[in-house]
Formats: structure tokens, sequence, C-alpha cells
């Protein structure tokens, strides 16, 4: 992409109305633009992060055998008396009324609507295990939103139900998904923790929050240091071993980590002194287990072998893929600007062309800027008449993890300058020698 012909309506000034870093780096970065209270156009900077993030969600569901699928945003109120949540849900649910009078709702959440799908088409056991995802913009009349994409109203979620036979097949289910997540944040250069949270109404141990550790974060957690040791890597795993599953669950878990909501005073204090950590936290997921509640409320039901009907197993398990954008950045970015993980960065470089209209340095960002589309990469040349500074400044606050500096001086003696965004270090070398190091 040319710069020149993209739309990144940097900010010069750090708005005003933006409390913490994530919110004003992103719209000093022309990533986001408020439409009203917590709801935001996405520019193409912040639309391109925030695909990416949704790739990522994406591939990791579906390495787990998830299936991908999109239910409306739009959903009909009865789904919702059925369950019983339709008055529960309060005023976070933004009810809308139709032309016919009909009510409606903006859906906070899937649940109500997986459920009836599920049992206007499944009906034997034979059917099962099934775990059907979307990821979807979701609606929530938040009290208080804030912090941009954080705490929006308007928000994109990747949430996903399991349906099982039994019990033991759901908390197989619950495992997986506490797996596919460890690897999913991994790969957005992310530490969330999954911590023990609270099973709300419904009670009971099955539920985690994963937890990006930040002082701007909304939650208190209390944990051992010890689970910030722990990574998945790149490990193998079989997504079908209920062992393995299980086996992740345990050493993930089981070292203590918790929400204020289910803090337990006594226990924290066994943890040796030295590893006792009380802090902030983002939630970036939670991880769901709720057993037949749906299903007896709604009626889903299969046939079991021996002919009888059965309410299914559910559990649902979420993503809150808009809010990572803002997390993402709480814990990678400096004074200048943000510092993409390779993983999600919108541009793999960015191109400096320090004298643009010169022959030669036009002519040799133009042969890098191919070089690096041909190695599969995409990069953003600065192909503007501006003022040097004012590039690398641009550059510095949008955070490509690389930028090659062109410039008449450089090329006389055959090089250009390759620049981390990271470490801030730069070296001289050839221009192919730079696309080299970068793809
Ligand atoms: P919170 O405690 O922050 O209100 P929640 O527990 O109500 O979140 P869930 O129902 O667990 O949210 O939804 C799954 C994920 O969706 C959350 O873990 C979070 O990452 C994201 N999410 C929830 N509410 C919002 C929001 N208002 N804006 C952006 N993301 C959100
Ligand atoms: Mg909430
Ligand atoms: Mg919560
Ligand atoms: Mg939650």
């Amino acid at each position: 992409m040319r710069l020149s012909r993209y739309f990144l309506p940097v900010l010069k000034e750090n708005p005003s109305e933006a409390q913490i870093v994530s919110h004003r780096l992103m719209l000093r970065a022309g990533m986001i633009k408020q439409s009203s209270a917590g709801i935001y156009s996405w520019l193409p900077l912040g639309f391109k992060v925030l695909k990416k993030i949704e790739g990522i969600v994406h591939e990791e569901q579906m390495r787990a055998g998830h299936v991908p699928m999109l239910m409306p945003t739009i959903q009909p109120a009865e789904l919702w008396k059925e369950s019983g949540r339709y008055d529960d849900y309060g005023q976070e649910m933004l009810r809308i009324t139709d032309r016919h009078d009909r009510d409606m709702l903006f859906g906070p959440t899937n649940e109500e609507m997986i459920t009836d799908i599920f049992r206007a088409h499944v009906n034997s056991y034979k059917d099962l295990p099934l775990t059907l995802y979307h990821i979807q913009w979701k609606f929530r009349d938040e009290i208080r939103p804030r912090f941009g994409v954080m705490r929006g109203r308007e928000f994109y979620m990747k949430d996903g139900y399991n349906f099982d036979l039994t019990k033991e097949d759901a908390l197989h289910a619950y495992n997986r998904h506490l797996v596919s997540y460890l690897r999913t944040y991994e790969r957005m250069g992310l530490q969330a923790i999954p911590m023990r949270a609270d099973g709300g109404p419904i009670g009971g141990d099955y539920t985690h929050e994963f937890l990006v550790l930040a002082e701007t974060g909304e939650s208190e957690v209390f944990y051992d240091s010890a689970v910030t040791d722990l990574s998945f890597g790149d490990r193998e795993i079989d997504y079908d071993s209920v062992e393995q599953c299980q086996g992740v669950l345990e050493e993930f878990t089981t070292k203590y980590a918790r929400t204020d909501e289910t803090h337990d005073e006594a226990l924290f204090n066994e943890i040796p002194e030295d590893r006792r950590r009380v802090a902030r936290g983002i939630e970036v997921g939670q991880i769901f287990y709720f057993g037949t509640k749906y299903s007896e409320s709604m009626g889903a039901t299969v046939q079991t072998g021996d002919g009888k009907p059965q309410p299914v197993h559910m559990g649902s398990h979420g993503i809150g893929v808009s809010r990572l954008l803002g997390a993402i950045i709480e814990a990678n970015h400096d004074d200048s600007g943000i510092i993409w993980p390779e993983g999600v960065t919108p541009f793999h470089c960015g191109i400096v062309n320090l004298k643009q209209g010169d022959e030669a340095a036009d002519a040799a960002c133009d042969d890098l800027y191919k070089a690096l589309t041909a190695a599969g990469l995409d990069p953003l040349y600065d192909d503007r008449k501006e003022r040097a500074g004012g590039k690398f400044a641009t550059m510095d606050l949008i955070g490509l993890p690389w930028r090659i500096t062109v410039g008449p001086r450089g090329l006389k003696n055959g090089v250009v300058e390759l620049t981390s965004r990271r470490s801030g270090e730069s070296e001289e070398l050839a221009p192919e020698a730079a696309v080299a190091k970068i793809v």
C-alpha cells in the first residue's frame, strides 16, 4: 500500500477523551473513530488489525475442530423468554420493536439462538460431539462504556458453543477450548492467564477467564507469580486426546490464579510470600461449562442409544476480538507509539523515502516494494512529500515491526537502513539483504 493512496488520519495532538494509552494510540494512529458512546467506526488501519486478530481466532478454532458459522445480530425476544433470560438480562440488553410491534433485541450473546438451531436439526447422540462458533458483532448497553474498544457497547466477539452427550464429554470440550485459547493469545504476542472465575447464578467450578496483566485492567486479580512462567509454545497437541487436553488444563490452572470474585485469602496465603501477586488484568476471554441449563429450558435433547431423549450438556466460550486490540496495545507500546507483535501487525514493514522525487530513491523504494510483495509480505510505503521527521513519527506511531529508510546518500553507497521498531536498533545493508532479513 502506498501511503499517498491510503486513508490514515493520524492525529498530532493527544485526544483529551482518552484516559488510557491504548485508546489514545488507537485514536492518534487513525484506527478508529467514535460514532457515539462505545460505538466506533473501524478506519482502514484498525480494520486491518481487527481482521488479523479475527483470522488467528478462526484458524485456532478450526484447528481445534470447531465449526464456523454466522448468526444474525438481531434476535427475536421469544427465544430469550423461553430461556428465562429476557427479564434477567436487564438494561445491558438493547431492546428493539419492529414495525409489526414484535419484540426484538440486538444480541449480547447467542446461547438461546444456537440452542434453537441445534434443537431444530440435531436429534441423535450420533451427531455429537459438536462445537459451533461464530465471530459477530454484539451489543451490550454498558452503563459506562469507556477506554475505547476495551469496553464498547458494540463490540466484536467470538462465541462458541459445545453440545455433548455427557458431562465428561462437555468437560473435554471445555479443556479443548482452554488449549485453543492459550495458543490463540500467544500467537498475538500476549500472555493471557487462565484464572478461576465466578460461575454466576449457575455456580460450579467450570469457568475460567483469560486475563492480560495491565495496570489499566478493570479486574483485580490474585496469583502465584509462577503462573507467568508458563507458556504453551509450539508444542503439538492432539485435540481429540482427553488426556493431553486435561494435562494442559492441569498445568495451567493448578497454581493459584483467581479474579476478585473467587479470591480466597486463606488459600492465597499458602503461596510463598515472595510469589504472591495482587494486580490488575484485562479480561480477553472466558470459557464456561453450564450443563443442561439451556438445553432443559429450551428442549434441546438427543435420543440416546436406548432411544430415550436426553438434554445435551453445553458450554459457551468467548473471546473479545475487538477488545484484544486494546489489550495488545496496552502490552506493546512505548512513548512514541504502538509496537505491533508480528502476528497481528497491519503491515509487515514500512518503507520511508527520505527524498520523494529523487530518481534513485524513488526507484529503490519501488524495487523494495516489489521485492517485499513478491516475498508474500505487505509493506506500507510512505511516498508522500513530507519531511523525514514527520514520516518517522508516523511510522513509530503506527508501530510496524520493521522500517526501511531509503535516501540518496545511502544509495550512493549501495545501502538502506533497516530499523526494528521493538529494539530501536538500526543497521545499514544492501536493499536485498534488508528484504531477506524481514522475510
Ligand atoms: P466484562 O466482565 O468485561 O464486562 P463479560 O464477562 O461481561 O466482560 P463475556 O460475557 O464473558 O464478557 O464475553 C466474552 C468476552 O467478550 C469477554 O471476555 C471480553 O473479552 C469481551 N467483552 C465483553 N464485554 C465487552 C465490551 N463491552 N466491550 C468489548 N469487549 C467485551
Ligand atoms: Mg460484562
Ligand atoms: Mg467478566
Ligand atoms: Mg466474562
